[in-house]
Parts: structure tokens; sequence; C-alpha cells
């Protein structure tokens, strides 16, 4: 029996570590080696994508080679906020800090 592959990718796809070290977090310092790529396009951070920390769900952006960190504000972060992807990723991040607190 044929396998269809599925249009948006295999589930190993969807998460993933990146290579090299970690990108900080310019907010909390925490490092963001993991990723989940939200939109289900299996691809891994590229300079320019946005992202939220795992860690104080904190707004930022990847840049440079190897990639880093940075805030994402004032015009950038407007615009990420009209993505209602972006805006689950945030909330996703939020509820699990809430779940985890001690
Ligand atoms: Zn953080």
């Amino acid at each position: 029996m044929a396998t269809r592959k599925s249009p948006w990718g295999s589930i190993s796809d969807l998460f993933g570590q990146l290579v090299g070290p970690a990108p900080l977090c310019p907010d909390c310092g925490a490092p963001n080696n993991g990723y989940t790529a939200v939109n289900l396009g299996g691809a891994s951070p590229q300079h320019g994508d946005i992202a939220v920390c795992a860690h104080c769900a904190a707004p930022v952006q990847y840049y440079g080679k190897p990639l880093a960190l940075k805030r994402l504000e004032g015009d950038d972060l407007i615009l990420a906020r009209t993505d209602p992807l972006f805006r689950f990723a945030e909330e996703m991040v939020r509820a699990l800090m809430r779940s985890t607190r001690t």
C-alpha cells in the first residue's frame, strides 16, 4: 500500500534543535535552541523569522549567523500581532508557563 505524504510535511519537521550555540533571549537570557514551527511549514528558523521565547513568551526575531535573537519591537511587533499564528504562539507559551508555575 502506498503512503501519501502530508502536504504539511512530517511531524519531525515541526520540532527541531538548532545546530550551534543556542540563541539567548534578549529579555530573560534563557537559551532557545529548540523550535516548533506553528505554521506547520516544517522550516527551521532563518534570519528574519519571528518567534516567541519558550521561557518567558517575549516576542523575538532571529538574526545573523549563527542565529541570535533580538527583541521584536515597534511596527514589527504590531505587524506580528496581526498574525493569528503569532498570537497563538504567544498564548501557547504563556499557558505553558502558567501550568508549570509552582
Ligand atoms: Zn525569554
